[in-house]
């Protein structure tokens, strides 16, 4: 029980990643908040970690309002008395070419991952700066916080701006014991890339089959997709850890491709 007495926030935590790291952060014994725009989704998966024994809530936030991400970070907090460590995971994927990205999708897209990762880390923040009792806040980041893809444009840009983020809070935070952390899995089957494949089959004039063979598995060394657990594994070991020699870090979980 790593997290025992540990209350977290997971945005976007009603399915794939987010929900993963939601159930194994309550199996070690954190109560959790799950944080989505889709509130019945994300009562339903608290309601599933509660019949399993753990401590969780559904909470209505969509991170790219600040009203939203204030209110539903002071209802967690009302919830659960504190708040320990904060998971920014929420995100979407756009595949365009760049010449064809339209102006609407780059802000929607900036949104959700960069504009929602630093609402909710300020509203984090308030909580975890009084009497320095600390936290821990792990951005989701991807391979391509790193690496570049055709079709990504505004997402390796927005995944990149985490890595600053976190680099910042690492500094700013480490007066009040707050660690920042990017994680940056390859990929994952989720919904989210469920709906890219037949996109990129489209675009690229490929098969279903080789966007998965070739763009999503070709860099890695085994042609084996990350799984949800292994980035839940993953964000446990970094919220648990006991001190500030890891801090301001990335961590590629992704079968070998992109190696720092
Ligand atoms: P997913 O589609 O399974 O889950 C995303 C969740 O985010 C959904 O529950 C959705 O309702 C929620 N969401 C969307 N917009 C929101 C908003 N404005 N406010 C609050 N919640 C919102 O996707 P996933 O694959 O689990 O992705 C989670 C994170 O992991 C994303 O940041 C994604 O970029 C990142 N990631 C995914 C992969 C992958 O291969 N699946 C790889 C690297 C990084």
């Amino acid at each position: 029980m790593q997290l025992n007495g540990k209350v977290a926030l997971i945005t976007g935590a009603a399915s794939g990643i987010g929900k993963r790291i939601a159930e194994v952060y309550a199996q070690a014994g954190a109560a959790v908040a799950i944080a989505d725009i889709n509130l019945d989704a994300a009562r339903k998966a608290a309601d599933e970690i509660a019949a399993a024994g753990g401590k969780a809530i559904g909470v209505a936030m969509d991170v790219t309002s600040e009203a939203a991400v204030d209110a539903g970070t002071q209802a967690v907090v009302d919830a659960f008395g504190q708040l320990d460590i904060l998971v920014s995971n929420a995100g979407i994927q756009i595949v365009a070419p760049l010449v064809d990205y339209s102006y609407a999708d780059w802000k929607k897209m900036q949104a959700i991952h960069v504009d929602g990762a630093f609402l909710t880390t300020r509203a984090a923040l308030r909580h975890m700066y009084p009497g320095d009792r600390g936290g821990t806040v792990i951005y989701m980041g991807s391979v391509h916080s790193h690496e570049a893809s055709p079709l990504k444009s505004a997402y390796v840009a927005a995944k990149h701006a985490l890595l600053g983020l976190a680099r910042v809070l690492a500094k700013e935070g480490a007066a009040h014991n707050v660690r920042a952390h990017v994680i940056c899995p390859g990929f994952v089957r989720t919904p989210l890339v469920d709906k890219q494949i037949p996109e990129q089959a489209q675009e690229l004039g490929i098969s279903e089959e080789e966007v998965v063979r070739r763009v999503m598995l070709g860099g890695t060394v085994d042609g084996v997709f990350t799984t949800v657990d292994d980035v839940a594994q993953t964000a446990l070991f970094l919220a648990a850890f006991p001190s500030a020699a890891l801090t301001g870090q990335s961590f590629v979980v992704s079968h070998g491709w992109y190696m720092q």
